[in-house]
């Protein structure tokens, strides 16, 4: 419960001090400078169009905070912290985490430039960083224990200095109150990063590997570094997210994307939890089964017991068939939320309404055990399904339109994802 409420203070705080630049009182500008030093020694601005850093920064009365996916030698995620004019960043191998059980071993890295915030793209192989960078998350943060009349920068830096900071994150996918924790000083300090816990914890949610797309754009890893042509950019405005590109399975069927809402939709529809899993398709034969995620990417040996439980359903309706669900973690196992039904023997579901694949998917599964497959449960009522998805920790619920057809690798109007 520690930390989740602690912030209105330091904001106040922030907004009436002056920033006091860098360590000994030199202007904050002049002090961003020297701190990015090392971050330009390592790049050639020629080469790359990762931002220089140096424009004046815009005053805040909140620190920022991004994490960018970045696929380089090694995949990792980079938190970094508004601080005195710079991003104090970390790499994080495994990326944050949302379990307080968890603690993710996070690098400290050189500051980065405050533009560098925007940027998502690919950073040309050769340089330093190259490969692909993608906006995960954004927003601000501010320290949990500022003292009284202490402005929230100075709160940072102190805490940073004695090795541990708990700052809590308003992002758009995290929240909540984290602590950062020296283990190891030298040239590259090594930090833990740990969820505290509080209402935004939940355990056994793997965050990082549940979102897979960037939060400005809507595009996967993948579609960043397809579009070479797109570069980081720092002007401000919604962008609107762009459509994903179907991503091929076995050149069938990819699993329909939910499109990203904030509210409730009105009309004719039925709401089921989003516990933060991947979508998947299970192909499933008498013979065996394939698990496909989002990606085209077979999961299949890692959920064998799935599989051979899917197989065995199969055998004993004596038709192969298409389902469509949820992979996610449920008291501590594998389950596969079954959600849909688009093929069943040779009758092709896909362009029937969402009502009619799913009273086909309840005569599949009626009255039938299928050892880590459940049935994925629907309501009429939003509310209702919001307020469960609060209570048990969910990032969100589904939506699916009544007569909305299965739209295969693409992110549907009928299919939405309301956090
Ligand atoms: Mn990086």
């Amino acid at each position: 419960m520690a930390g989740a409420k602690r912030t209105s203070k330091s904001k106040k705080a922030s907004k009436s001090k002056k920033v006091s630049g860098s360590k000994r009182g030199t202007p904050a500008k002049a002090g961003a400078a020297a701190a990015l030093r090392e971050y330009r020694r390592k790049r050639d601005f020629r080469k790359t169009s990762e931002p220089g850093g140096g424009s004046a920064a815009p005053r805040h009365d909140r620190l920022r905070f991004v994490i960018q996916k970045h696929a380089a030698s090694r995949l990792h995620y980079d938190l970094r912290l508004e601080l005195h004019g710079v991003m104090r960043s970390w790499a994080v191998p495994k990326g944050p985490s949302l379990d307080p059980a968890v603690k993710r071993l996070a690098m400290q890295v050189e500051d980065h430039p405050i533009e560098y915030n925007t940027f998502e793209g690919t950073i040309p192989q050769g340089e330093y960083g190259g490969g692909t960078v993608m906006l995960w998350d954004r927003g601000t943060y501010a320290p949990d224990d500022a003292r009284p009349g202490e402005a929230a920068d100075a709160a940072v830096r102190r805490g940073l200095s004695s090795g541990k900071l708990s700052f809590t994150l308003r992002g758009e996918r995290l929240r909540g109150s984290f602590a950062l924790v020296r283990t190891d000083r030298g040239p590259k300090p090594k930090w833990l990063l740990i969820k505290h816990r509080d209402d935004e914890a939940a355990a056994g949610l793997d965050i990082a590997g549940a979102l897979l797309t960037s939060v400005e754009t809507g595009r996967t890893m993948d579609e960043i570094a397809a579009d070479a042509d797109r570069v980081w950019h720092s002007n401000r405005g919604a962008r609107r997210a762009r459509p994903a590109a179907a991503p091929a399975t076995d050149g069938t069927i990819a699993p329909m994307q939910p499109t990203p809402a904030r509210t409730l939709p009105d009309g004719d529809w039925t709401f089921e939890p989003w516990r933060g899993g991947t979508r998947a398709l299970a192909w499933v034969t008498p013979d065996g089964a394939r698990l496909v995620g989002a990606r085209g990417d077979d999961v299949t040996r890692r959920h064998p017991q799935i599989a051979a439980a899917l197989a065995a359903l199969a055998r004993r309706t004596g038709s192969a068939f298409v389902m469509d669900g949820e992979l996610a973690i449920q008291n501590g196992e594998p389950t596969f939320f079954a959600a849909d039904l688009l093929l069943r023997g040779d009758q092709v579901l896909l362009d029937r309404p969402w009502t009619e694949r799913r009273a086909a998917l309840a005569a599949l599964l009626r009255r039938r055990r299928v050892p880590g497959v459940e049935w994925q449960e629907t309501v009429s009522r939003g509310e209702t399904m919001l307020r469960r998805a609060a209570d048990a920790g969910w990032p969100g619920v589904l939506a699916r339109r009544a007569d909305a057809a299965y739209e295969p690798g693409t992110r549907a109007e009928g299919f939405l994802c309301i956090t």
